[in-house]
Order: C-alpha cells, then sequence, then structure tokens
C-alpha cells in the first residue's frame, strides 16, 4: 500500500534553499551518504557483538555503483536498514528552526547548513532530481520499503520486496550534475573522502591489463584501506611502516625526518600521525598539507585554525570524533575542542623534540637546518611553544658548532659581555660575504652565530627581548671595537673644518653604487686598526630586512642601504691626508684625493670586503693593480 506524505519542514520548501545555497561543495554530497553507510553497518556489527543481532553479518562492503542508462548513482550496505517508522521519524522529520536566519548567516557554507541541521541525508538532492532509498531492517521479520522523493517536499512510501537486510540510496542525477555519472569522477571523490573509512568500500571490480587493453577481473575493487596506520597500535608499528605510509599519503616525498604518533582518550579523543618533512624549499612547504578526519573520514586538508599555524608546516593525518564533519571554519576556531586540541598537539609536538633532543643529541644536531625554520615558527608565534623549544633551540655559529642557548650564554659571557654588563651576541647573516668581519671578530676570541635562515632576523629581535641585558648585533654593524665597547671609546677631537677636508677627501673618490648611500663617520680607535670600514648600522638593516620580508615593503623597505664609511682618526695615513689636505678648498682636495692612488685604494679594499665591489669598479680595482705590479 503506498502512501504519502509531506516533510515536516517548518519552513515552505526545503529543496530550493538545499540547491540553492549548497552549491558550492556539491561533491560532499557522495561522504554523506557513504558515511551513513557506514555508520549503519558499524551499528550492525555493535549489535552483533553485543548479542542483539543473531544472524549472519556476511559481506558487509558498502557498494557505489554508477548507471548511466539509468542516470542513476547507488549506494549500498548491509548495515542495520530502517523500518517504515524509522524512515518517518529519521528522515522525514527534520528539526528545522530558526532556519532563515541560520541561513542568512551562513549562506556561501554548505558544511555549516548541513551539519546544523542534520541534513546529511538531503544533500543528495543537490545533485538529483529523485531520491529513492529501499531498505529493510535488521530487525526479524521486517518489511521492506521504499521511500521516494523527487524534491518537492511530497514524498512517497511503499512496501517493496528486498531480499537482503541494509539500504540502497539510489540518485537520479540531475542533468546540471552529470559529472557525477562518471567513473573516474566518482573514483576521484571517493579516493578523496573515503580512503581510510573502517568498512571496504567497493566500486566496480578490479581491471587488468590484458593484452594491451584494461579488461574487467572477478574482484572487487575495494578504495580504501580499513585499517590506517594511526589507528593501530604504535607498539605494533616499525620505522618502515610509517614511512611506507607517509608516501602512501604523498607520493614521491622525501623520507621524513621524525613523526608522532598521537593517541590521546581524555579528554577528547584523538588520534593521528605527523611526520617532520625534511625542509629544502618554501615550496615543499605547501605542497603536502595535513590532513584531517572525523571517524575515518576525509574532512579537509585546509587545517589553519585547527592547528596552531607553525605546525601547519607538519605533514600527515589527525583524526578526531570531536571535529564535527559538517561545521564551518568559523564554527571551528571558536570550539571550546578544537581550541584544547590544538593546545596539546602544540605540547605533543614540544614533547617528541624535547625527547628527541635529548635521547639523541647528535641526530637532531643533524637535522637542525630542516627542523630550525618550524622550531623559528613556533616560537616567534606561539608564548607556549617558546617556553619549550628554549630547552633544545639550537645556536649554530660560523664553525658549523651547535650549542643551546645556556650553553652559548656560557661560552660567551666572559668574552663578550661590555662595559655597561650587556652580553652582546655576533651574528652573521653570510658567511662568504661577511668573511672579513668574522675573521676580525673570531681573532679578537669572539664567537659568531650564523644566521642565514629566513626567519633569522626575527629571532634576533624575539632572543633580545626574551635574554636579560643582551644584544644583537650583526659583525658588520659597527667596527670590531665598537661592537662589544669594553671602555669608553676615545673621544674624536676634530674641528668641523677638518671633517669637512676629511670628508672631501673619501666623498669625492666613492664610487657611485645604486641605491647606496655613505656617510662618512670618524672613529678614534687603535692606531694599528684598519684606517677605512664599512659598516652598516644593525637598527636601519633589521627594519629594511623585516620590511622586504612583507609584501608590500614599508617605508624602511622603499629606503636606500645606507652605510657608514668609518674613518680611523688614529691611523698613520689618515692622519697624514688631514695634514695634506688641510686649509685647501674644495677643487683642490678632490684633485688631490684623485691623484692619490691609496685613497681610492683603501676604499675599494673596504667595498671589497663587504661585497660591495662589483662589474666595473671591481674591474677598475684589479687593473690598477696588474699596472702597479
Ligand atoms: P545524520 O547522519 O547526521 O544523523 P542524515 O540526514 O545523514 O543525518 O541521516 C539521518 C538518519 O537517517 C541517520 O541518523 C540514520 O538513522 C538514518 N540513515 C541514513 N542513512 C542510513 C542508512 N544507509 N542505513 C540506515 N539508516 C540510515
Amino acid at each position: 500500500m503506498e502512501k504519502k506524505g509531506k516533510i515536516g519542514v517548518t519552513t515552505d520548501n526545503i529543496f530550493p534553499i538545499i540547491k540553492k545555497f549548497l552549491y558550492s561543495d556539491h561533491e560532499i554530497f557522495l561522504r554523506e551518504l557513504v558515511s551513513n553507510a557506514v555508520d549503519a553497518t558499524q551499528k550492525l556489527k555493535t549489535y552483533s557483538s553485543l548479542g542483539e543481532f543473531k544472524g549472519e553479518l556476511g559481506n558487509l562492503a558498502v557498494s557505489v555503483s554508477v548507471d548511466k542508462d539509468k542516470g542513476t548513482l547507488t549506494i549500498s550496505d548491509r548495515g542495520i536498514g530502517m523500518t517504515s517508522e524509522e524512515i518517518d521519524k529519521y528522515i522525514n522529520q527534520i528539526a528545522f528552526s530558526s532556519a532563515n536566519e541560520f541561513l542568512d548567516k551562513y549562506k556561501t557554507d554548505a558544511n555549516s547548513i548541513i551539519g546544523h541541521f542534520g541534513l546529511g541525508f538531503y544533500s543528495s538532492f543537490m545533485v538529483s532530481k529523485k531520491v529513492e532509498i529501499v531498505t529493510k531492517s535488521f530487525k526479524e521479520d521486517s518489511q521492506a520499503v521504499k521511500w521516494s522523493c523527487d524534491g518537492s517536499p511530497e514524498f512517497t512510501i511503499e512496501p517493496v520486496e528486498k531480499a537482503e537486510r541494509g539500504t540502497d540510496i539510489i540518485l537520479y542525477i540531475d542533468d546540471e550534475n552529470k559529472n557525477f555519472l562518471e567513473k573516474a569522477e566518482i573514483d576521484k571523490l571517493l579516493k578523496k573522502y573515503c580512503r581510510f573509512l573502517p568498512v571496504p568500500i567497493v566500486f566496480g571490480k578490479k581491471t587488468e591489463w590484458i593484452d594491451g587493453k584494461s579488461e574487467e577481473t572477478d574482484e572487487d575493487n575495494v578504495i580504501n584501506d580499513t585499517n590506517p596506520l594511526w589507528t593501530r597500535k604504535p607498539a605494533d608499528l616499525k620505522d618502515e611502516d610509517y614511512k611506507k605510509f607517509y608516501q602512501e599519503l604523498y607520493p614521491f616525498s622525501d623520507e621524513p625526518m621524525f613523526w608522532i604518533h598521537l593517541n590521546v582518550d581524555y579528554p577528547f579523543k584523538l588520534t593521528g600521525i605527523l611526520y617532520f618533512p625534511q625542509v629544502k624549499s618554501n615550496i615543499d612547504l605547501n605542497r603536502n598539507k595535513i590532513q584531517l578526519y572525523s571517524n575515518q573520514v576525509f574532512v579537509t586538508d585546509s587545517v589553519e585554525g585547527i592547528v596552531p599555524e607553525f605546525l601547519t608546516l607538519m605533514h600527515g593525518v589527525l583524526d578526531s570524533p570531536d571535529i564535527p564533519l559538517n561545521v564551518s571554519r568559523s564554527y571551528l576556531q571558536s570550539d571550546h575542542n578544537v581550541k584544547k586540541i590544538s593546545n596539546h598537539i602544540t605540547k605533543k609536538v614540544a614533547d617528541r623534540l624535547e625527547e628527541i633532543f635529548k635521547n639523541d643529541r647528535t641526530q637532531f644536531e643533524e637535522k637542525w637546518d630542516s627542523l630550525k625554520l618550524f622550531v623559528e615558527y613556533g616560537m616567534l608565534t606561539d608564548e607556549k611553544f617558546y617556553e619549550r623549544a628554549q630547552k633544545f633551540c639550537l645556536l649554530k655559529n660560523t664553525d658549523g658548532k651547535v650549542f643551546t642557548f645556556e650553553e652559548y650564554k656560557t661560552l660567551i659571557s666572559s668574552d663578550q659581555t661590555d662595559k655597561d654588563g650587556n652580553l652582546i651576541y655576533l651574528y652573521a647573516s653570510n658567511k662568504e660575504e661577511q668573511y672579513s668581519y668574522i675573521s676580525t671578530a673570531t681573532n679578537k676570541g669572539y664567537d659568531v652565530i650564523l644566521f642565514d635562515g629566513q626567519l633569522d632576523v626575527h629571532m634576533a629581535g624575539l632572543l633580545e627581548q626574551k635574554f636579560e641585558k643582551s644584544r644583537f648585533v650583526r659583525v658588520d654593524s659597527d667596527t670590531i671595537d665598537n661592537l662589544i665597547l669594553k671602555e669608553d671609546s676615545k673621544e674624536v677631537k676634530l674641528t668641523d673644518k677638518q671633517k669637512e677636508e676629511l670628508s672631501e677627501v673619501f666623498t669625492s673618490q666613492l664610487p657611485k653604487i645604486d641605491k647606496t648611500e655613505f656617510t662618512i663617520d670618524y672613529k678614534a680607535l687603535d692606531k694599528k686598526s684598519q684606517p677605512v670600514q664599512i659598516t652598516q648600522n644593525e637598527f636601519m638593516r633589521r627594519m629594511k630586512e623585516m620590511s622586504a620580508m612583507q609584501s608590500g615593503m614599508g617605508i624602511y623597505g622603499e629606503m636606500p642601504n645606507n652605510y657608514n664609511l668609518v674613518l680611523n682618526i688614529e691611523h698613520p695615513f689618515i692622519k697624514q691626508l688631514m695634514t695634506d689636505v688641510e686649509g685647501k678648498d674644495k677643487d683642490a682636495i678632490d684633485v688631490y684625493a684623485g691623484e692619490n692612488t691609496k685613497v681610492r685604494q683603501l676604499i675599494d679594499l673596504a667595498l671589497l670586503s663587504n661585497g660591495m665591489l662589483k662589474g666595473e669598479a671591481l674591474n677598475n680595482f684589479v687593473k690598477r693593480n696588474i699596472d702597479s705590479i
């Protein structure tokens, strides 16, 4: 006997809403329907293990099939099925209060609408002109029924013959969504959403290459791994298993360095495996993303907001039934559970790094170059992570030796404390370009940190805030004696006139370098120190570097590079120059400086040791020197 009815929604008609608002994520209907089939199957297994179901379980695979001629896509399971009353209760009555208000807010987010109303099943109407449910409950002597609805609130329900327990959901795909009748499309979606579902999902038969063409075999084509690595006990797994799984997730990737197998039961459930990738370039970082699952159903691979930003550099999977399948991103970010999960992961990651550091420092040091970006990113953006990571974050010096913060402080504190009690951390950002400055510093017994990573400028700033009475200065930002002032520097006793004359000698001979400006600086250094040096102010340079990293370039980015040309007025050569030009006018000084080849030579040498002598200027320098031989 056929029965007719009206789907119980308070708003006039749910279908236009489904079609209108849910267009963006059409494909998730398949995830919803297959998940329902899996749930029904898992429920039956539970009933069976509790003794409430005594029949044969038989083959429990869920099958998905396409019939292009009929224009249908069918999802079949052998789970608990539904009685006519259950259909009425679970399918016909949709809690749909305050719908308009909600829809207004979440217009563009199909996930949140589906999740909010428990509309998983109804998402099938996004792609169908008609949907049928043919189902038979596992309960003894159940009558199979067929429910049918063509997208209006009217449905029909009638008794039918069905041999087997379980449910078939038959979608009559509408004209705009014909792509869901393509095998390749369904195959792609099943692999995306259903790859690790706990019940076998069968999609057609396996194919084989026979005589140069692909032929179907008798074997079911199971598209998923029902027992993925993260659901298994860490104690049963070997390193090889983790590496193999990584390749499964991200084919053709380099081997990961370390991994963490997460397994939390309380206060929320969370499993997963996070891998530390080898970092070779920025591109690597963005290619492989963490995948988020809820009970083995794929939810998303954009986990921003769910895990702290720096952890998005990691790869792997997270699975938590506490992360709802169907909620919007904005909801997730404010969700209490999600916050707790995020904090927990941060803690676990820090614990694991500390453990490796403690148990196998050699390995940790070897991999530091790849780990560094990740650890620094974490320390810069997450206070809690900083607290933990300061124990294992390393500083590498220009000799390639590594130290913890504590160790490094001990190393330098006797030699690199200035007259005011500040500890001065010297660093270089490029070993080659700053070679002469580095060797001047190391010859004096100082140690120089190599800060050549992308985040190192920011790190220097952060560590200055964190460490007490400490400063970070680049080796070329001042003359060696001024980098770490041990006593008050000697007063420069020059008259303005003398300064002017001396300045003219050098500015007249300085080559023009694009976007580069020089300021003449006078210092009373040791008479054995270099007569002419080039330095760059630490503060200005850092500002420029920081703004270069942010897009759009701030005002500091627009400014030319400003260098100091430092003249050592205690040096005999400079003293001689001052006597020579005393009382001369500008033109006369220019002529004098032009004829004094040593002036040009000293300038070029200073430029050269700073990596600034290039192109024509470099060529002239070489020629001049060859000529003088
Ligand atoms: P949700 O899954 O979020 O509860 P759905 O709209 O997807 O919402 O499904 C509503 C209900 O219909 C389910 O809770 C379940 O009781 C029932 N149902 C859906 N699909 C099946 C199925 N394949 N087998 C048995 N029951 C099902």
